[in-house]
Order: structure tokens, then C-alpha cells, then sequence
């Protein structure tokens, strides 16, 4: 930050990015076999640097490779250029150059909080307000498959230290609950976090929630048992069993959030930077969770590190986000970027890095290596 704590932008970069996964992951909405996304690298007239990343996700923000391009060389570059603003004005400017393209908007605005931090010389969660020894245990996911292949994932899981597995369901409803007891039945240690992505009715739901709660399969939380638009058959879900339910798809940003909260229609919220599109949006939603008593966890999406570096930074940095769901970065096989946080089995910290605390390799940031 410059002596008046104003800043200007010197340069703005955004080039495409792809990473493979080491192996598909599989929703009931969507297959993915690899990262496509935008990497931003943003320069600001003190000379700090930040990084930022975004995936292409068609199935949930509707977002591509060329559109994040066009909106962050077009609009978004055109907001923050040329004039002196405040971080809060800056935030503001990417938020209101246009609508939605919330994951593009999410990439320029975690690299501006990456090179403010760095700026200040400490990790973005303690800019944020953080302790620099927090931490938190995230799950990984096991991707929807057959029961036997979900076993074999949910045994390897286990056996790199995670305790909590993310289990993909909302398929078939008959062989979910068996797609259920057979990681169960793999990993009897386990703890389990449910995702049906949209993929249940309300009915549907209910009668598949309750008969997992009867069969004792410890399951800590629900995620969008039920379509995105139909709040009234999560509210019916939610208030039908006693096992936790979250909303994903049905919260991109504070207004969403708002109206869950005031239908009371989940227990949890998972908030991404990729669907609020930034930071102080994502911060936002833990708080006025917080006002109603109702708890977050921070996801990702299927997107490079520094976007999960980034999600890691801002759950450690709110005292409402008490669950982390950040494994995405391990389905990515891509030594060109390092850094942003420490995994040591499920355990997820920060290192002393200022901001992000991200090293890149320099063909990345070049645009040499896609
Ligand atoms: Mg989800």
C-alpha cells in the first residue's frame, strides 16, 4: 500500500490455465477429466504481486475460459485501471463492473487480496483477521461411481489421512444408499459428508436421509439434497430429519444466503468464492449466517491451488467457518504451482508466507504453458 494507503493498479494479466486431474471427478451434474481456467497475475504500483485463479465451470456459474478472459480484460480491468482506490473501493469496482461472472471476478479479487497482504508482510488470513496458528481438517471426495469404486477411493483416502470423506451421491436412487454402505463398510472409521448435488426430490430426500440415520452410518451433514430454485422442498427436508442440511447450489451470494436464512430452510451454508465472486461477499455470508445461528463451511470447485489457497486463507480467518471442504487442489497433478497453505494428511494450515504465499512457475505467468 502506498504512503496515503491508496493503491493503483500497474498491470493486470490473465492467461488460460489447465491442469489434469489425476483422476475424473464425478458429480451427478458433471464429469470432469481436467482443470481448464484462467490464471490473473496482478501488479500493483508498490510493487506487490497476487495471484488469482479461476475454473471453468459451465454446470454451476456458467462461466468458460473465454468468458472469464473477456470479463476480466474487458470490465473488471477497466474498473481498477488508472485511478487511485482503497482495497474497499477496488472490491467494490470488480463487484459492480458487470453481472454474474462471479468466478472471473473471484480471480482478480483473491489476487488483489493476495498482493495487499503481501504488501503488508503477513499471511492474507491474519490480514483478514485470522490467528496465524489456525487450522482445520478437511474431507476429500469420493466422486460417484459404482459401490466397489467408491469403496477403493474411500479406502485410499483413508489411508492418506483423511478421516472425513465427502461422499458423491444423488444418482440413482436405489443404489445410492448401496453406494453408501459399501464405503461405509470399507472405511468403518470414517466420518462422512454427503453431496447429492441437486439430485434428490424432497421425498426422495427424506425417505433416503432417514433411512441412513436408521442404518447408524455417521453422517455429520446433507449437502443439496434437492434442485437449486426449490427452496421450499430444502426447507421441507431440512425441518423433516435430524441429520444437518446444507445449502450449495441454492447460496451463490448474501442475497441467497438472506433468504435461506430467513426460511430457515438449511442448517449449514457452503460458501465459494468462485459462486459470491470475492472475498468480502464470502465474509459477508459467514456473518450474517452467524446473526442466525446457522454455521458455514468453505468449499471450492474443481479449481487450481491458489483458488483453494485462497478459500483456506478466508475459512481460517472467520470464526463461523468451521468447515473446510478444500481437497480440489490434490485431484490436480500440477507441480507448477506450489505454496498457499500446508495439507499434512487432513490437517490444513498456514504458512508464514505473506498473502497466499503462492510460488508459481514462471512459464505459467509467462502465458508460455498453458
Ligand atoms: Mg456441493
Amino acid at each position: 500500500m502506498t504512503t496515503n494507503g491508496l493503491n493503483r493498479l500497474r498491470d493486470l494479466r490473465a492467461m488460460p490455465y489447465s491442469g489434469p486431474l489425476k483422476r475424473p471427478f464425478i458429480t451427478s451434474r458433471r464429469r470432469v477429466e481436467s482443470v481448464q481456467g484462467v490464471l490473473v497475475e496482478l501488479e500493483l504500483e508498490d510493487g506487490s504481486i497476487g495471484y488469482g485463479t479461476a475454473a471453468e465451470t459451465w454446470a454451476v456459474t456458467g462461466e468458460s475460459v473465454a468468458s472469464s478472459l473477456a470479463a476480466i480484460n474487458g470490465p473488471v480491468f477497466e474498473a481498477l485501471t488508472g485511478r487511485d482506490l482503497s482495497l474497499r473501493e477496488a472490491e467494490d469496482a470488480i463487484a459492480s463492473c458487470c453481472v454474474g461472472n462471479t468466478s472471473a471476478k473471484a480471480a482478480v479479487d483473491v489476487a488483489l487480496h493476495d498482493a495487499w497482504a503481501s504488501g503488508l508482510g503477513v499471511p492474507l488470513a491474519v490480514a483478514l483477521g485470522g490467528r496465524p496458528d489456525a487450522h482445520a481438517a478437511t474431507d476429500m471426495t469420493i466422486s460417484l461411481d459404482d459401490p466397489e469404486a467408491m469403496a477403493r477411493e474411500a479406502i485410499a483416502a483413508s489411508s492418506d489421512g483423511f478421516e472425513i470423506l465427502k461422499v458423491k451421491l444423488g444418482g440413482d436412487p436405489a443404489v445410492d444408499l448401496n453406494r453408501l454402505e459399501s464405503v461405509h463398510e470399507a472405511v468403518p472409521s470414517a466420518r462422512f459428508r454427503l453431496d447429492a448435488n441437486q439430485g434428490w426430490g424432497a421425498k426422495e430426500a427424506i425417505r433416503m436421509i432417514r433411512r441412513i440415520e436408521d442404518a447408524g452410518i455417521p453422517v455429520d451433514l446433507v449437502e443439496q439434497p434437492t434442485p437449486k430454485a426449490n427452496l421450499d422442498a430444502l426447507a421441507q427436508v431440512t425441518a423433516a430429519v435430524d441429520t444437518p442440511v446444507m445449502a450449495d447450489e441454492s447460496v451463490a451470494d448474501e442475497r441467497d444466503a438472506w433468504e435461506i436464512l430467513r426460511r430457515e430452510a438449511a442448517d449449514l451454508i457452503n460458501i465459494k468464492l468462485a459462486k459470491c465472486g470475492g472475498i468480502r461477499p464470502a465474509l459477508a455470508i459467514a456473518d450474517l449466517a452467524a446473526t442466525a445461528g446457522v454455521g458455514c463451511m468453505m468449499g471450492a470447485m474443481m479449481e487450481p491451488r491458489v483458488s483453494v489457497a485462497a478459500a483456506a486463507h478466508v475459512a481460517l480467518a472467520h470464526p463461523n467457518i468451521q468447515l473446510v471442504d478444500l481437497d480440489s487442489a490434490e485431484w490436480i497433478q500440477d507441480p507448477r504451482i506450489a505454496g498457499g497453505y500446508e495439507l499434512e494428511g487432513s490437517r490444513l494450515s498456514l504458512t508464514e508466507a505473506p498473502g497466499l504465499g503462492m510460488s508459481m512457475d514462471s512459464a505459467l505467468t509467462e502465458g508460455t504453458a498453458p
